[in-house]
């Protein structure tokens, strides 16, 4: 059965914001209860039951260990979900999208600060499912989109997208949203998704929310968790380089070609950082162009240290 983290347990009232109140968590009412669920048996009766009952539920999937950049995707859910509405975050750092090498075992995790920073955002349920009940040993099925999905991430990291879609998926058959956020952050992972919802006929409406930014303009991100100071401004090198090349076909269209070496270049300047990828793209299709323009996007994969940091950008 759901368990319940309740914050203050006298006359807690119902989850529900006043219409005028839904875009500001920092109006909420002072006593919020989150209901933590684990058992995607009891997610799911939850959320059929809310669909049974016409509530829009607007969900956020996660891996937790939650900054700025998934709080602004909670509001966001909370907008879209409106007033007789419901938020659904999930929390769970999921194996499949992890390659062999990479850092799943050493991911940041801290399911309590997540659980605290998921009520004070005024969230009606935090999911967090096990391993065992989400992979059982014997899983054998899969989702996979197989065009957006081909270059630059889907590239680097051979399989990931696969673990993507099979967890939203499974998160998707197990909460039944109506409407589901990600963010720009990662922009080839929404659009995949947003396919892959199409084609396979989820009834979910997929919304994309801006990416939240550090001060100098390096993108939120859990994995910032494991930069030095000194890393941490050289990380700055993507936006950096994008602003770069929004600067530079502000002008007149600019060859991709051209644009790739200067963004190589300035990445080879940070003695720690080492570039993966860097691409310049249709954004429906996701087709490399040869010519940017203004509507044109940049994304790009950096290591800094040992660090693989992604960001993308409209120039
Ligand atoms: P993650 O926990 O990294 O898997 O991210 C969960 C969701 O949060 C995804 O839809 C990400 O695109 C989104 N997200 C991560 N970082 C940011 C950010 N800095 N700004 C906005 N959304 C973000």
């Amino acid at each position: 059965m759901a368990n319940r983290m309740v914050v203050v347990a006298r006359c807690a009232p119902k989850n529900h914001i006043p219409k005028k109140r839904i875009a500001s968590a920092a109006v909420l009412p002072k006593v919020w209860r989150v209901r933590i669920i684990s058992k995607i048996s009891a997610m799911r009766r939850l959320g059929l039951q809310w669909r049974r009952a016409g509530r829009p539920v607007a969900f956020v999937p996660t891996m937790g260990y939650l900054h700025r950049g998934h709080l602004s995707l909670m509001r966001r859910a909370r907008r879209v979900a409106g007033a007789r509405g419901r938020v659904v975050v999930s929390v769970y750092v999921n194996p499949t999208q992890f390659g062999p090498g990479e850092d799943f075992s050493r991911y940041p995790r801290d399911r309590t600060r997540d659980q605290r920073l998921c009520r004070e955002a005024g969230v009606d349920v935090f999911f967090a499912p096990s391993d065992a009940e989400m992979y059982p040993p014997d899983f054998s099925a899969s989702a996979q989109e197989e065009r957006l999905s081909a270059g630059m991430e889907g590239r680097s990291r051979p399989g990931h997208f696969r673990g993507v879609t099979t967890i939203v998926a499974k998160l998707f058959n197990i909460v039944s949203p109506t409407a589901a956020v990600f963010g720009a952050k990662d922009f080839q992972q929404a659009a995949v998704v947003r396919r892959m919802a199409r084609d396979l006929n989820f009834p979910v409406r997929i919304v994309v929310a801006p990416t939240v930014r550090e001060a100098g303009g390096l993108a939120m991100s859990s994995r910032n968790k494991y930069l030095t100071p000194a890393q941490r401004r050289q990380a700055g090198v993507l936006w950096r380089a994008i602003q770069h090349a929004k600067t530079a076909v502000a002008r007149h269209p600019v060859p991709a070609a051209r644009l790739k070496a200067a963004a190589r270049r300035m990445v080879a300047a940070q003695s720690e950082a080492r570039l993966d990828y860097v691409e310049f793209f249709d954004p429906e299709t996701l087709k490399p162009v040869k010519t940017a323009a203004p509507g044109t996007r940049m994304a790009l994969a950096v290591y800094v240290g040992g660090t693989r940091l992604i960001d993308n950008g409209e120039l």
